[in-house]
């Protein structure tokens, strides 16, 4: 089994270069949840649903995420309906969060649900919420927290964040299939998505982390920062914020208690020695993906990469 963790947008380009590159039944991703909400009574899973229709292949392709040639006639009526129209939901997509509330309602698991949807749309890779339990990302601002949607949709992450903290992560729970997952891991691979509000809740699930670390095969991370920057969103403003270095170093820094190997693009090719000399590898190549044939060419050459790592101790843990 090939495990990847992904966020939204940047970690679904990668989990579908796997999915072109691997055996149908050979991937499993586990998804961020903490960017979840109710909104018109309804359970949105972005992350989730970015991946699933990335996998799908029913992306929008220009934004990345919401499905591709859908409409907004049932947002427009609920706005002349005096709803609030600030957050982004198509036609088609709300039948997805129609049918996740209806499975959850009916008492299935986030898991569950999410299984019988990617079911429905065909995809064959499993993809599995990083936990059953509610978890919702706060950002802290000068002007005092904030929902993540909130944040991040409605005031465009522009707000300066000085914390971020994951409510209800202390209550939350490894779900038996991604411990599983876990436990038969061929490779790990850490897409390249926000390390803080992406991957950061699915690591900071109790149990996670100690899992990823027992885990059998090697663990490597491709990096979502090129150049100093964010490719798109809020990434490199928020880790320089929190005093992080906006560079693959810097990210090499948040994953070194577990991490094996990094993949960086080549126009930082000069910081792989600096991020050799804290006990990882790394491999320098395009990062920035296109179409599908270069998502699944990274993926292709991160596999390769990962497999050639032997797991022997590394200097500096
Ligand atoms: P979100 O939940 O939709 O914001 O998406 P993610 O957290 O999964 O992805 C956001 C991150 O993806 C940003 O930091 C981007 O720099 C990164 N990203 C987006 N596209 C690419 C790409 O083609 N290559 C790399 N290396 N990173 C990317
Ligand atoms: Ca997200």
């Amino acid at each position: 089994m090939i495990v990847a963790l992904a966020g939204g947008v940047g970690g679904a380009k990668l989990a579908q270069g796997l999915s072109l590159a691997l055996p149908p039944d050979d991937l499993t991703v586990i998804g961020n949840t903490a960017d979840d909400m109710i909104h018109f009574g309804l359970r949105i899973s972005p992350d989730l649903d970015t991946v699933l229709y990335t996998l799908a292949g029913m992306a929008n392709p220009t934004t990345g995420w919401g499905i591709a040639g859908d409409t907004t006639r049932t947002l427009d009526l609920l706005k002349r309906l005096g709803a609030e129209d600030w957050f982004l939901i198509g036609d088609l997509d709300f039948a997805i969060h129609i049918r996740r509330s209806a499975l959850l309602a009916a008492g299935q698991s986030l898991t569950a649900a999410t299984a019988a949807l990617t079911r429905g749309l065909g995809v064959r890779a499993a993809i599995l919420p990083m936990c059953d339990e509610p978890v919702a990302t706060v950002v802290e601002t000068p002007d005092g927290p904030l929902s993540f949607q909130d944040y991040f949709v409605r005031r465009r992450h522009q707000d300066p964040v000085t914390a971020i903290r994951f409510a209800g992560i202390e209550a939350a729970t490894v779900p038996d299939g991604v411990a599983a997952a876990l436990a038969s891991a061929e490779v790990i691979i850490l897409c390249p998505s926000n390390p803080l509000v992406s991957l950061g809740p699915i690591l900071a699930v109790p149990g996670f982390r100690d899992r990823l670390t027992a885990a059998p095969g090697p663990r490597v991370a491709v990096s979502p920062i090129i150049g100093g920057r964010a490719l798109k969103g809020p990434a490199d403003r928020m880790l320089a914020g929190l005093g992080h270095d906006v560079s693959p170093l810097g990210v090499a820094r948040l994953y070194r208690d577990f991490l094996d190997g990094l993949v960086l693009d080549e126009e930082d090719a000069a910081l792989a020695a600096e991020i050799e000399a804290l006990g990882l590898r790394t491999l320098v190549t395009r990062t920035i993906m296109g179409e599908a044939d270069d998502r699944r060419r990274l993926a292709v050459e991160t596999l390769g990469f990962a497999r050639s790592l032997t797991l022997v101790a590394r200097a500096g843990r």
